[in-house]
């Protein structure tokens, strides 16, 4: 892969979900890859990332 199409794939995902594992100290996401439901979400309150994890046991 090139540095501009490696690049071109980078998102910048901030997230105030602190109690995630993938949450950095300067919240952000730092996983590979996100899921995000429900798929009949009507409003933004009806969705949710479903790739967080707990770290409450950390
Ligand atoms: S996985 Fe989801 S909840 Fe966890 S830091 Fe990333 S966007 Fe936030």
């Amino acid at each position: 892969m090139s540095n501009s199409s490696k690049k071109k794939d980078e998102k910048r995902i901030e997230c105030d979900v602190k109690n995630c594992i993938h949450n950095s100290a300067d919240c952000r996401c730092t996983a590979e890859s996100i899921k995000v439901g429900c798929s009949d979400a009507c409003t933004c309150d009806e969705t949710a990332c479903r790739t967080f994890e707990s770290g409450a046991d950390r």
